[in-house]
């Protein structure tokens, strides 16, 4: 007789689990309604004194046996789940959003041939800083012996204190035109500002926004008017969203030549500069069609594990790594501890070529 009444009231139960679950799935869409009505009107989805009316609401209709709290506790969960199921839908609306396995944006250099996200593994080297003709020479010549195309040409440095070296300016990139030019490569350099862009266009084939500049939305937009690629750093404490907003700021603004590069995150490691964050690649090689390349120098901030972090950038999937090289690396002007060597860029380029 139990037996019957236990299996009746478990049934019971099964009913109105099902009833609940059509409930909350239905309230999900419902709300997704209110979300696209709210973007319509240009207000935010969020809205604290709506959820608090919710709540009261709950609460005065609440009789029992579950207290207020645990109704409110629940309902939050319902609440919080909503606002994640919205923020997933408006940001697969994105341009950056990976909408197929198959997309991906690859970006081609004047020459036809140089390319960025094709499936080949991208190099970005040179040194840290353009310091004078003779060391990005020397350097240049060295890149070039292993098919290197894309040199870093740095004038600007934005540095944590304003007493360090701040870059030689538009001297520095004049000296890495030149340079390029005779080795057949192509400048990238970071842009501090968008009053630069046009002197930039001088000399510059890759434009550059560092980790400080990442939320710059004014230089973003900006350069998304040009027609030159842009690089993006991730900043120094955002989140992959947050990165992906703003390279969208350079997309949606009508420049689709958008190259990601990761220099890794801040940690409460010591022993390294920052750490190099693996998961982020494979996560952003999932969320976006835009090519993801690893700054092992500023992810490391030390020269004697590069070639263990290269081998584990180029297998993460990446598209390309970005590294620091300098012709003496103990007396550049910035960087020091982390700029390899010309043998040492050499021993890299060989480990990795070994890997393809
Ligand atoms: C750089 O790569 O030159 C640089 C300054 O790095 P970050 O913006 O990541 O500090
Ligand atoms: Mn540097």
């Amino acid at each position: 007789m139990s037996q019957d009444r236990l299996q009746a009231l478990r049934s019971e139960v099964d009913v109105i689990n099902l009833q609940i679950l059509e409930l909350l799935n239905k309230r999900a869409t419902v709300v997704s309604e209110i979300g696209q009505v709210q973007q319509q009107l240009g207000v935010s989805f969020y809205d604290p004194q709506r959820e608090s009316f919710m709540l009261t609401m709950l609460e005065q209709n609440n009789k029992g046996p579950f207290s207020n709290e645990v109704i409110k506790a629940l309902f939050r969960e319902v609440f919080r789940a909503s606002m994640a199921l919205e923020e997933k839908e408006s940001r697969a609306k994105i341009l950056v959003q990976r909408k197929t396995p198959d997309q991906r944006t690859v970006i081609t250099m004047p020459d036809g041939v140089t390319r960025i996200g094709d499936g080949n593994f991208s190099m970005i080297t040179g040194s840290c800083a353009v310091e004078s003709y003779e060391q990005m020479d020397t350097v240049a010549a060295a890149l070039a012996e292993r098919g290197v195309k894309l040199m870093r040409g740095m004038a600007y440095k934005p540095r944590t204190s304003p007493y360090d070296y701040q870059g030689m300016g538009e001297e520095g990139l004049k000296i890495a035109r030149q340079v390029a030019n005779k080795y057949g490569m192509y400048v990238v350099s970071e842009i501090m500002d968008k009053s630069q862009i046009e002197m930039f266009s001088d000399y510059v084939d890759i434009f550059w926004v560092g980790a400080r500049n990442m939320q710059n939305s004014f230089l973003l937009k900006a350069l998304g008017k040009i027609r030159q690629p842009v690089i993006l750093k991730n900043g120094l404490a955002s989140t992959l969203e947050e990165f992906l907003y703003a390279a969208e700021y350079i997309v949606s603004s009508g420049n689709p030549n958008v190259i990601l590069v990761t220099r890794g995150i801040r940690t409460f490691e010591k022993w390294t500069r920052n750490t190099l964050d693996l998961g982020a690649i494979a996560v952003l090689k999932l969320e976006t069609h835009l090519p993801i390349v690893v700054d092992i120098s500023h992810s490391a901030g030390r020269r004697d594990i590069a070639l263990p972090m290269a081998r584990a950038a180029k297998a993460s999937g990446a598209d390309g790594l970005m590294v620091e090289v300098h012709p003496n690396p103990p007396v550049a002007m910035s960087d020091a501890k982390q700029q390899l060597t010309i043998p040492q860029f050499n021993e890299l380029m060989d480990t990795l070529e070994k890997m393809a």
